[in-house]
């Protein structure tokens, strides 16, 4: 095909799905506005707080604006939280007992596998606590919500849904899909905690698994809803007695969210909100990009351009580990830092395989600005996501096909 066709082709994808994603960024920030005025930010609530964190309100009403935005009953956000498996580990860890079973749906991300104990009972492990975990193989492109339900047993506490899917060959679960499962599984046992991870999911839709009956959820500021503006931290929502409990473990038994002062200003945090929508919308736009283009020069890719969207991030089935590193430090060359740096594969903590990361953005390893990683295995994926801006989408992907001569 011609190489000039094959970029406005893309162009006019990205056009088509702004029309069906702009009314769902726009519908989020509303929703976001609401909660601000309902919760009557004011500049004053940027104060930082310093020693044990005591009544520091800056906290407190940031919570309690992700608490509304989640519909949920309570949030946790906390610089403190150093990662999205962090905030996971907390939810699951705050929520479990020994002798209780974790049922997984799907094999979970690379660094809750290690959380969990799965493939080998590692120190602090779920599994070294006595908890034990079930992982259920199912269908994700259609799952059976009734057979789903039918595997919970007197001893399953908590079911895990991961609505992305990882460095995993499936599609992400739609807010609807989530809420299916929900239903089946809220009617066969009520007193089942449905867990959803959340990272990369938040905003791509209307909707929050919470909103359809998750009854905790968890993610990282890192990603959507830190907009590439929060500089670290992660955050837990849903029913007031598991985000408590999943608190009692971020800090202590008895402290909870009462303790943790915010060392730093407040103000990142709660503009990366109000910005998500829009950053969100963003990443979504270069991802229909980076399918289009891929889809035309005959690579498989997920989801396809014009595909409904749950996540940001879209896979590339490169096929070939050069190509795949060579794609990598492409993009780190046409990022705003670190252009001269050339990634390498490196074993990752909690990696199973080496990882190749190309992040050439403002917050380290922030996957809401444009980066592509991947483990370096069949079927040889890169998974691209995130870019604040779409144009630098457009331009990084362009210009690393030319410098490959594919374009
Ligand atoms: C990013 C991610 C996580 C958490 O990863 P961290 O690197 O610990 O922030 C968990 N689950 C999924 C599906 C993810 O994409």
């Amino acid at each position: 095909m011609n190489k000039q066709k094959i970029i406005e082709n893309a162009r006019r994808d990205m056009d088509k799905y702004l029309r069906v994603a702009a009314p769902v960024a726009e519908s989020n920030l509303r929703r976001v506005l609401e909660a601000f005025r309902a919760e009557r930010v004011s500049a004053q609530h940027f104060q930082p707080s310093t020693g044990y964190g005591y009544n520091d309100a800056g906290r407190d009403k940031l919570e309690a604006l992700y608490a509304r935005y989640f519909g949920a009953e309570a949030a946790l956000v906390r610089q403190q939280i150093a990662s999205g498996s962090h905030a996971i580990c907390c939810a699951l860890a705050g929520n479990l007992l020994p002798q209780d079973e974790l049922l997984c749906l799907g094999m979970p991300y690379d660094t809750l596998q290690t959380v969990i104990g799965i493939k080998s009972i590692g120190a602090g492990s779920l599994r070294e606590q006595g908890v034990s975990c079930r992982v259920l193989d199912i269908d994700f492109a259609k799952p059976d919500a009734a057979l789903i339900a039918s595997q919970i047993r007197p001893e399953t506490k908590i079911v895990a849904i991961q609505r992305s899917c990882g460095y995993t060959d499936r599609p992400a679960l739609s807010v609807a899909q989530i809420g299916e499962l929900c239903a089946a599984i809220h009617a066969a046992s009520p007193s089942v905690i449905v867990f959803v991870d959340n990272c990369y999911g938040e905003m791509v839709e209307e909707r929050e698994p919470s909103h359809v009956g998750a009854d905790l959820l968890a993610g990282s500021l890192i990603k959507n809803i830190g907009a590439g503006i929060a500089p670290a931290g992660g955050y837990i929502a849903g029913r007031e007695e598991l985000v408590e409990r999943a608190a009692y473990r971020l800090t202590i038994p008895g402290g909870g969210r009462e303790l943790g002062a915010t060392l730093s200003d407040n103000r990142n945090f709660y503009q990366a909100l109000f910005l998500a929508p829009q950053i969100v919308l963003e990443a979504q736009l270069g991802a229909v990009f980076v399918a289009s283009v891929f889809a035309q020069l005959g690579y498989r890719v997920h989801p396809a351009a014009d595909a409904p969207r749950s996540d940001i991030v879209q896979t590339v089935y490169l096929g070939d580990a050069e190509l795949l590193k060579a794609f990598c430090r492409g993009i780190q060359k046409y990022s705003p830092l670190d252009s001269f740096v050339s990634p390498e594969p490196w074993p990752m903590p909690g990696y199973a395989n080496d990882i190749i990361m190309a992040a050439g953005g403002f917050i380290a390893g922030s996957s809401i600005e444009l980066s592509a990683d991947a483990p370096l295995r069949e079927p040889y994926a890169v998974y691209i996501q995130g870019g604040l801006s779409r144009y630098h989408v457009i331009y990084a992907v362009e210009n690393t096909l030319r410098d490959l001569n594919m374009l």
